[in-house]
């Protein structure tokens, strides 16, 4: 069946092996999303300048040229079937704003997801967060952190997996989102005027939360806000994940507000009506 003839869904949110924690090509990520459906994929590599480096000296970046050449070709291969998207996932801290704005106008990206990976410079990965901070005080210097990221670095599309903490530290799901609201209220303003948006990140259900990253307070109050810009993203990094709980993160999504999902061409958001 052609592209045009299937109902449309997206994942905005997928890792090939130009990452370094990924090993999939992007042809079996291409065949496999076409196998599930998918009808627009964005390849999102990773990089990330200042993740751990000191700790596990990983290169968080890749071969930038490279994968956007082997896209091009996939695009015009893949035509009929799916609608493939350049996008880039970079680690943001507040110290980066430069080095990845000028990381982003290298390449002619469609869709630029902002992380934040790392506080103070240490991968949330290692779990580290705790160990210097009080639980509230945790959680709000990692949006402290991001709104420091995001108020000097503007050459992205959506934030991604608010909220990630909690694949670490599900602990932190217990502090009363009242102690920390007002920190996430001003990010999330700060990027709604920016005309930015957030993504649901589907990578939640991979660590065992039984959710997404954003948790559904943080979707609702983006919303309440009058936040609209959203994208789906399964954050797989092997064909078996492509479109992860796609359904119940649709059915999240309107039930708590959303109509709309995006795809981004060329860094601008195009709305999509939620069916699933
Ligand atoms: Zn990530
Ligand atoms: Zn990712």
């Amino acid at each position: 069946m052609s592209i045009s003839e299937r109902p449309i869904k997206i994942d905005f949110h997928t890792h090939s092996h130009f990452s370094p924690d990924a090993n999939t090509t992007m042809q079996e990520m291409i065949d496999e999303a076409i196998k599930v459906g998918i009808t627009h994929l964005a390849f999102t590599d990773h990089v990330d300048l200042d993740a751990d480096l000191e700790a596990t000296p990983v290169n968080w970046d890749f071969d930038r040229d490279a994968s956007e050449k082997l896209l091009t070709h996939y695009k015009t291969l893949y035509s009929n079937q799916i609608k493939l998207y350049q996008g880039l996932e970079i680690g943001v801290q507040p110290h980066l704003s430069d080095k990845n704005t000028q990381i982003v106008s290298s390449n002619p990206y469609d869709f630029v997801i902002a992380s934040l990976h790392a506080v103070d410079r240490r991968d949330l990965y290692q779990r580290l967060l705790l160990s210097s901070n009080k639980p509230v005080d945790a959680i709000r210097k990692y949006y402290e952190d991001y709104y420091s990221s995001v108020m000097r670095f503007k050459a992205y599309s959506v934030l991604g997996h608010l909220d990630l903490y909690l694949r670490y530290h599900p602990e932190l799901a217990e502090v009363p989102y009242s102690k920390y609201s007002d920190y996430i209220d001003t990010l999330l303003k700060m990027i709604i005027e920016d005309g930015k948006g957030i993504e649901i990140n589907a990578g939640g259900y991979r660590y065992g939360l039984g959710s997404s990253n954003p948790s559904a307070s943080i979707l609702k109050r983006y919303r309440e806000l009058g936040g609209e810009i959203i994208t789906y993203g399964s954050d797989a990094h092997t064909p078996s994940y492509l479109g992860h709980e796609y359904e119940a993160n649709m059915a999240l999504l309107v039930s708590t507000g959303f109509k709309y999902i995006c795809t981004f061409e060329q860094l601008h958001p195009k709305f999509h009506k939620i069916v699933y």
